[in-house]
């Protein structure tokens, strides 16, 4: 993932998309976060009955909420729910 991409574009979006743009890049990172933390070996999930602890059962209750919320507010964007500014020339860097 490139992180503040689009939201370096001068113009490119309004405030508002800027920080539903910046709540999502936190979503994913949080996502990318917690399934390191789910994907990594755990003596204490090698003993559960259902194969994961409770701290690692909770991450991955976070992770389907985060992706939840992220899919929600990303929707919203695309959907112009949140009012758009003109499209920006992109810059060369
Ligand atoms: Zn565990």
């Amino acid at each position: 993932m490139t992180h503040g991409a689009i939201t370096d574009i001068p113009g490119a979006v309004g405030p508002d998309d800027r920080r539903l743009f910046r709540m999502v890049q936190a979503l994913q990172d949080a996502i990318v976060f917690r399934r390191a933390r789910a994907g990594a070996y755990c003596y204490e999930c090698d003993q559960a009955p259902g194969g994961r602890c409770e701290d690692h059962a909770c991450d991955l209750d976070l992770i389907a909420s985060y992706e939840q919320d992220a899919r929600a507010i990303s929707a919203a964007i695309s959907q112009g729910v949140i009012p758009r500014q003109a499209s920006p020339q992109r810059q060369p860097i």
